[in-house]
């Protein structure tokens, strides 16, 4: 499995991009950099996405990836209620409206397939399933296994209290929200985001469920706030004597 990172950041500016990343080329996972990382050649590589939720860096760039490929189906697999926020956006005033056989462009290019948590999707030898986190409009993250057996865990964003996450899923990579440094706590916890210090807490959780600690990959940061995340990630990795990278733009790691 070769995943490749196109945005890793909540914020976007010419040096960062909003969260999304591809696996193998052809699965896109969250949606916020599709259109401005991907060549059009790479686009039309896209076969299935997968949207954590429905805040807007997590699928802003469906519509201009769909514009980018009126010439074939992609396949937006997500909950019934983020769905609905992204069938929302398509709606025929501001954008096309991809998912209809009626728009201007004479055929649907996207087709939203709805899932349910905890019900496993088999998609050409990944076995992908969503998995409920903390985080507000029903998110999920999703454990994607390769058919190879390579397990990766994505929390998507998400707050505190994963104990129920750690359960389901025994991943060899854990990629998760670090969008804040200590000092914000308050701010992390009324958002539903972590901050290294809560990531630390949510690590002995899932060590102490699982028996183990995954290779951890942090996503989603504030661009202005990174050289805090930065060395109080490298105090948590001491800690815990565990491996923590953060995500970068244009990043590739084979698991
Ligand atoms: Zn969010
Ligand atoms: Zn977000």
């Amino acid at each position: 499995m070769k995943i490749r990172f196109l945005g890793t950041h909540n914020s976007e500016s010419t040096s960062t991009r909003l969260v999304s990343f591809v696996i193998d080329e052809q699965l896109a996972i969250d949606a916020g950099s599709l259109s401005s990382e991907l060549t059009f050649a790479e686009q039309t590589q896209i076969k299935w996405i997968f949207i954590s939720h429905g805040h807007y860096d997590h699928i802003t760039t469906i519509p201009t990836l769909a514009f980018n490929n009126i010439k074939q189906l992609t396949k937006i697999y997500s909950t019934a209620r983020t769905l609905e926020f992204i069938s929302r956006l398509m709606d025929g005033v501001v954008y096309p409206e991809f998912t209809s056989d009626d728009s201007y462009l004479g055929k649907a290019t996207i087709q939203l397939v709805p899932i349910e948590p905890y019900v496993t999707q088999q998609i050409d030898g990944y076995e992908i399933t969503a998995v409920p986190v903390n985080h507000p409009l029903q998110a999920v993250g999703f454990e994607i296994i390769s058919a190879k057996d390579s397990r990766l865990f994505y929390s998507g964003d998400t707050g505190t209290g994963l104990r129920n996450v750690w359960e389901k899923i025994s991943p060899q990579v854990l990629i998760i929200d670090v969008t804040f440094p200590n000092r914000l706590k308050n701010m992390a916890e009324d958002a539903n985001h972590l901050c290294p210090e809560m990531l630390m807490e949510e690590l002995i959780s899932f060590n102490r469920i699982k028996g183990y600690l995954p290779k951890v990959i942090t996503i989603h940061m504030s661009p202005q706030l990174e050289a805090e995340i930065t060395e109080e990630l490298s105090e948590v990795s001491r800690r815990l004597e565990v491996p923590i990278s953060i995500a970068r733009e244009g990043q590739e790691i084979n698991l």
